[in-house]
């Protein structure tokens, strides 16, 4: 049985009202909720402790990012091991606007994806193509050589930490959804990648992003190999959020 995840990644929105008002509503609607879906909240770091004070066990809690280094003179960087000390499960890595706006390359994010799993956190990997390459029909070339190379020193006691999130750039925040189909298209070739790397493919958890919605998860989620979803936008509600967890 592979772990069924929803993860909320808050990006850089949020403030401490907010982390009061919104994880504890999440905790006490998700207490009704009994259908073993993993629930992961991914604020700004420096909100990390404000959230697991207010998460109870139901909650786990992530970071956005890691450094590639354990410590030193890295002005403004955060490691996987302080993330770990600091109370995060999951550390999200290589997320499209990383790799966009700060210029992130596969090999940094092979080496963030090490730090992270060395750490004992859960490495979630963001991999995903922009609408040029899917209208080029290169989308599943570009998504397999993504994770080919984030994953390429895993080894074989890590896959149990590793979690695959396909987030379409074009689906990210736009309002625009991979049709459920397109979604399970690609995550069956990411396993098919992962299997051929020699990874326990069927046991990884695979999840979906790019402007989930409660009225769109269900689709997307009952596909048979989308086991989960990394919400951004809609992570900020109360309501939305619990709705696709439901
Ligand atoms: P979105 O973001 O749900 O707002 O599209 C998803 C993500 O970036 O993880």
């Amino acid at each position: 049985m592979r772990r069924k995840i929803v993860a909320g990644n808050w990006k850089m929105n949020g403030s401490k009202d907010l982390v009061n008002s919104l994880v504890g509503q999440i905790r006490s609607e998700l207490a009704s909720l009994d259908n073993g879906v993993e629930t992961v909240i991914i604020p700004p770091a420096l909100y990390v402790g404000d959230v697991l004070s207010q998460a109870g066990a139901a909650l786990t809690v992530g970071i956005q990012n890691v450094s590639c280094w354990d410590s030193g003179a890295y002005t403004g960087e955060i490691s996987a091991v302080m993330a770990r000390d600091a109370g995060c499960s999951v550390a999200l890595v290589g997320h499209s606007e990383r790799r966009q706006l700060f210029g992130e390359t596969d090999e940094q994010v092979a080496v963030k994806v090490g730090k992270a799993l060395a750490s004992g956190l859960d490495a979630v990997i963001c991999v995903g193509e922009t609408l040029e390459e899917r209208e080029a029909g290169k989308a599943e070339e570009v998504v397999s050589a993504q994770i080919r190379k984030a994953v390429a020193d895993v080894s074989n006691g890590q896959w149990s930490q590793v979690v695959v999130a396909y987030e379409p750039v074009w689906a990210i925040g736009t309002g625009k959804t991979a049709t459920a189909d397109d979604a399970q298209a690609m995550h069956a070739a990411i396993r098919g990648v992962l299997k051929e790397l020699g990874a326990p493919a069927e046991e990884i958890t695979l999840l979906y992003g790019g402007s989930v919605k409660a009225d769109n998860a269900a689709a997307l989620f009952g596909q048979p190999d989308i086991d989960g979803g990394l919400i951004g936008g809609a992570s900020l509600k109360a309501e939305d959020f619990v709705g696709i967890c439901r």
